[in-house]
């Protein structure tokens, strides 16, 4: 691609709208960048883009700003009906997301990860398997660093290694993954993209542009699927009935599966995990690797926080940290895989899905709800008839009420199904301040 000379209006200011207009920069594109938002983190984007030649629009979007541009690269938060956007369209000037440009400039084979749960685990885990195989990796993309960003790390002998939201796929044109992966698809952002089919089309996005040369790897539970059909390139499958039944991690490829490491031998925990074992095996083979070098990288994976993540054992009652579960599905593989009763923690903001097919497997494991947020209400109507629910202010009260309730030989999980941001930044603060709570229990004991 080449944008030397070119106008180019970046919308956003975030860490996506802040690698886009570095690198349109310093490939010599004549960059503008609107901000609807002023905050410090914008400032501090805005001063360390000081040094080329950009112009800023911050606080708001203005029609003469962002008129008379030959390109925009949007960012993954930016609503479809910015004023920029829409412009665009009224003007027919191409539109472009920030993945897109990243795989423009893009010179490495790129693996992209994309489904409703486990993609940065996922995605840590083959980084981890190809970067002990030697190869040169670099993991970005929706993880915290996008593409965009890294690009001029990466030569033709690298491999890039992206998480991909189906937010970034609404943009896509001419990205094409070697590898595209596709973990699962389940309820989540209903708020945004209106129905299940909307959201499963835009997943399937990932395998757009892909020809015979690439490889598709899908969850089995898709093998049947229309969509799976019209797939161009080479479609493998992983998991499945046989990942998590026997002793050992199975890898599907054509003739079926074959077991590659016992499931003691992994460090994560949870029948989710082990599909994401199964997966990130299966792109080490795609990708040449041997299977001692796939089981080396799967055993000396440290598991990431906030993801079923065990942080306390008090008086034989276990507490589990599962603040990134914001969705349905998320914490419905985190229950399935307790053995133990489980008082649970959840609420947060409602993402607009429905939470009545949990009732049974709540009946189940679950001794009690704590319930937390602005979903408190709804969720306590689906709830309250089937098991004990409780409500609390803050997470001091739900951790303090969990610790109460539980007994030993059972767990306090947070799993909220709900994404944070009624009460907290990120899942990441809400997670935080679970572990300080429950830390404070401790000491006070
Ligand atoms: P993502 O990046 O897609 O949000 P994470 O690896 O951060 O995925 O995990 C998010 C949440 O989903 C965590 O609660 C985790 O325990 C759960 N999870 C991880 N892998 C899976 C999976 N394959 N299926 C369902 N839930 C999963």
């Amino acid at each position: 691609m080449n944008v030397g000379g070119k106008k180019v209006l970046v919308v956003g200011l975030g860490v996506s709208g802040y690698a886009s207009g570095r690198l349109l920069a310093r490939r010599g594109a004549k960059v503008k960048i609107t901000e609807e938002v002023d905050s410090d983190s914008v400032q501090e984007n805005v001063k360390k883009l000081l040094q080329y030649p950009a112009e800023f629009e911050i606080g708001r979007h203005t029609r003469d700003f962002c008129d008379n541009v030959d390109l925009v690269v949007t960012s993954p938060g930016v609503d479809s009906q910015a004023l920029p956007l829409l412009l665009a369209r009224e003007k027919q000037i191409p539109v472009i997301g920030e993945l897109e440009l990243g795989f423009r400039f893009c010179e490495a084979p790129i693996i992209a990860i994309t489904g409703t749960n486990g993609k940065s685990t996922t995605v840590e885990l083959i980084g981890n398997i190809l970067a002990l195989s030697g190869k040169h990796t670099v993991i970005c993309g929706n993880i915290g660093n996008p593409l965009a960003g890294e690009v001029e790390k990466l030569t033709p002998g690298s491999v890039a290694v992206v998480e991909v939201s189906s937010f970034q796929l609404e943009t896509v044109k001419e990205f094409r993954p070697h590898a595209a992966i596709l973990l699962n698809v389940s309820e989540d952002h209903y708020d945004r993209h209106g129905d299940h089919g909307t959201y499963k089309r835009e997943k399937f996005r990932v395998f757009e542009n892909q020809s015979s040369g690439d490889w598709a790897v899908l969850h089995s539970d898709l093998c049947g699927d229309s969509l799976t059909a019209d797939i161009k390139s080479r479609v493998v499958f992983f998991g499945g009935e046989n990942t998590g039944s026997s002793g050992s991690i199975s890898v599907n490829m054509n003739g079926g599966p074959e077991h590659i490491i016992k499931r003691s031998e992994v460090p994560l925990k949870g029948e989710h995990n082990m599909d994401n074992v199964s997966c990130a095996a299966l792109v080490g083979r795609i990708m040449g690797v041997s299977d001692r070098v796939i089981c080396d990288g799967i055993r000396s994976f440290k598991p990431l926080a906030h993801r079923f993540e065990k942080v306390a054992d008090y008086m034989g009652v276990e507490f589990i940290d599962d603040s990134k579960a914001t969705n349905i599905d998320a914490t419905r593989r985190a229950l399935r895989s307790m053995e133990k009763k489980v008082v649970l923690i959840a609420g947060g903001r409602d993402k607009g899905g429905d939470y009545t097919s949990m009732l049974p497997l709540m009946k189940e494991r679950v001794k009690a709800l704590v319930l937390i947020g602005e979903a408190r209400d709804k969720m306590k109507n689906v709830f309250s008839s089937e098991v004990s629910v409780f409500e609390a202010k803050d997470m001091a009260e739900a951790v303090r009420r969990g610790a109460d309730i539980a007994s030993r030989g059972e767990a306090v999980m947070l799993s909220p199904m709900c994404s944070s941001f009624d009460m907290y930044l990120s899942y990441k603060e809400r997670g935080d301040v679970f572990q300080s709570e429950v830390k404070k229990i401790l000491e006070e004991n």
